[in-house]
């Protein structure tokens, strides 16, 4: 465990685009290497770290920077993160990016609103486009896409595994993990 580097996955993307799918492949991988890793996933956080904030714009903001201290306090220790958080808004990733600088790798998860709102692993998509649920970042909230990303999952055309065979293959180049134990 000594050899490893911190650094922060921000995973940023559409409800439903495949953040969580994604960071759960990526973390059985990293454990497999004997890394560790912590995941920070937008509705955990939302449940204890968050309780009782809602969907405004202050208090998303709120929401994205108590992840962002978080995963810095961890990776500047050596702990690798992933925080699979919707977090909307550029300036506020921005701010997570000079925080961390070098340590901060974001990866835009992308897919179209309609694709997540077909999936609607939730069934949240069909409630917000019905009105039932306001504020839903796609439909009737902005959500606004990165401009250079570290890395793009397009998670409508790859299979979950393989978008994150490419992102742990970024962290190998930039050797922040160990490299694969031999079969
Ligand atoms: P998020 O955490 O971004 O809200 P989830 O991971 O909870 O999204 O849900 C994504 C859904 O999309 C899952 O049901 C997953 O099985 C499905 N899915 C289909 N194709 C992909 C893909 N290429 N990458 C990630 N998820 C995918």
């Amino acid at each position: 465990m000594a050899n490893d580097k911190g650094f922060t996955l921000w995973f940023t993307g559409l409800s439903g685009a495949g953040k969580t799918t994604i960071s759960k492949i990526v973390e059985e991988e990293l454990r497999a290497r004997r890394s560790r890793l912590e995941i920070l996933d937008g509705d955990v956080v939302r449940e204890n770290l968050s309780k009782g904030l809602g969907f405004s714009k202050e208090d998303r903001d709120t929401n994205i920077r108590r992840i962002a201290f978080v995963a810095d306090l961890l990776s500047r220790n050596g702990v690798p993160v992933i925080t699979a958080a919707i977090s909307p808004y550029r300036e506020i990733r921005d701010e997570a990016r000079e925080t961390m600088g070098d340590r901060f790798i974001e990866v835009f998860v992308k897919a179209s609103v309609e694709v997540c709102a077909d999936r609607d692993v939730k069934g949240l998509y069909a409630k917000a486009f019905s009105g039932e649920i306001k504020e839903f970042t796609g439909v009737s909230d902005p959500y606004e896409e990165p401009l250079s990303p570290e890395i793009v999952l397009e998670t409508e055309t790859e299979t979950p595994e393989e978008s994150a065979g490419r992102l742990i293959a970024l962290l190998e180049e930039r050797q922040l993990i160990p490299a694969a134990q031999p079969a």
